[in-house]
């Protein structure tokens, strides 16, 4: 490539030869039927080589298609273009006074990269945001036009798809009337004595953060909906100033707090869109795993907080409700999401990563697709009992393996073994 691209986080270097940019249909499809390796680059949030191609590879960026999004007010749905970022969707639903079930912790992120990785929010009974997709329309390996809808039998394998079955060109989503969500943060709620599924349950989305200096949580964000009762939460204080979950970055970049009610979009992201989320330097994971075992999993991860500590800036836990898509971290089990905000620095943190992983082992955790994982390939068929049925998917849509990148390479074939 003339000018190297690299994903957000800039731990990534993509090697494809090329970065093209289709302005229309046409141009993507012959693109994609002239290409012996190609993978879509969405906005580029991953941290690891999910989205590159390879050398010998074509990168798409869907970026210079228009951006389509076209509301169904009477049916509550909306077709959006592969290219769409939450941010620009949410602005138009909220004003339709329509909304999304969730959101991740930033809006910045594109659709189709997002539910190709199983990305969620938090909330007992929120499903990944994946679970919002009925149709998706694809163009496949030799250039043809493919919508999958749910309900069909090969649907539970096309969203949560890490982009091995073709460009994404379109999503249909599932809308509800627009709700008003108020923030209320609390800090300190002790580890010893928690009754994990009380507190998650208190609000439609509950996260904690913990640095892990100590053991508990340094904080607790909930996010009610105004139409649901407001929670007690006797465990923890109310905060007396506005905080950001990242110890030392400014509160001014999350999304407002103290209870003051505002728009579903404005509410469910802790980081508003005109902001860098996060702390833009770093690196994360993400460990998701049956959430009858969020206590002793957090437990294992309390006797290791020494190793921990000293590349960690934050940790944040959620909760995932079950689905049944083959490659989602929460197929099957209503789960516990344990994610961590790493500095930016790979070779302090890999070894670390790998502890962490040992620690959660014991629990089946499935590594977060977009995130940094070294759960070998023979450990990701345990975990997921239909890699096989998606790579008999992958093979039948795409049977010269055009869209199989490296990654995506090393955990099919450990599904293929079967
Ligand atoms: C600051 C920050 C906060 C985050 N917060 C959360 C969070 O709250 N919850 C969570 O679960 N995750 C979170 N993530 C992870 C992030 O949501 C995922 O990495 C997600 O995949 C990012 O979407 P993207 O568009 O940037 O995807 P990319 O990294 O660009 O791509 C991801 C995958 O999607 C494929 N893809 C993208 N677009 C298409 C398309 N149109 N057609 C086919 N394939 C496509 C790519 O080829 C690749 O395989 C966070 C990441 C960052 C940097």
């Amino acid at each position: 490539m003339t000018d190297s691209v690299t994903n957000w986080a800039g731990n990534i270097t993509y090697t494809a030869g090329e970065l093209h940019r289709p302005r229309s249909l046409d141009a993507l499809r012959s693109l994609v039927a002239g290409s012996a390796a190609v993978r879509v680059l969405g906005s580029g949030h991953s941290f690891n080589g999910i989205a590159d191609p390879g050398p010998e590879g074509v990168l798409l960026s869907l970026s210079a298609l228009p951006a389509e999004v076209d509301v169904d007010t009477a049916a509550r749905t909306v077709r959006v273009g592969g290219g769409v970022r939450y941010a620009e969707l949410a602005r138009v639903m909220h004003e339709h006074r329509l909304a999304l079930h969730n959101m991740a912790s930033l809006p910045h992120i594109s659709v189709a990269g997002s539910v190709a990785t199983g990305t969620h929010g938090s909330g007992v009974t929120n499903g990944s945001l994946a679970s919002a997709v009925r149709e998706v329309e694809l163009v496949t390996a030799d250039g043809s036009a493919l919508r999958i809808a749910r309900g069909e039998d090969r649907f539970d394998g096309a969203v949560t798809a890490l982009g091995a079955l073709g460009v994404v060109t379109a999503l249909t989503l599932d809308l509800e009337p627009g709700f008003t969500v108020e923030q209320h943060v609390f800090t300190e709620l002790p580890l010893e004595g928690l009754d994990f599924e009380t507190v998650a349950a208190t609000a439609y989305s509950v996260s904690l953060f913990t640095d892990w200096r100590a053991p508990g949580f340094r904080q607790v964000w909930l996010k009610r909906r105004t139409d649901q009762p407001l929670p007690d939460f006797p465990w923890a204080a109310p905060a007396t100033e506005a905080l950001h979950p990242v110890p030392g970055m400014p509160a001014a970049n999350c999304t407002r707090q103290f209870g003051v009610p505002g728009p579903w979009h404005r509410r469910l992201p802790h980081f508003r869109a005109e902001f860098t989320p996060s702390s833009g330097a770093e690196l994360q994971s993400e460990y998701l795993l049956p959430r009858p075992f969020a206590l002793d999993a957090l437990r294992a991860l309390d006797a290791i907080r020494a190793t921990v500590t000293p590349v960690l800036q934050t940790c944040e836990v959620r909760t995932v409700a079950a689905d049944a898509q083959w490659l989602s971290p929460a197929y099957g089990r209503d789960t516990v999401a344990v994610h961590f905000t790493w500095v930016p620095d790979t070779a302090a943190v890999l070894p670390v990563v790998r502890r962490v992983e040992e620690a959660l082992d014991d629990f089946g955790a499935r590594p977060h697709w977009g995130k940094v994982f070294t759960v070998p390939a023979r450990t990701l068929r345990e975990r997921y009992p239909r890699l096989g049925d998606f790579a008999a998917l992958a093979r039948e849509l795409d049977p010269a393996g055009r869209f199989r990148n490296a990654f995506v390479r090393g955990i099919m074939e450990s599904g293929e073994a079967s």
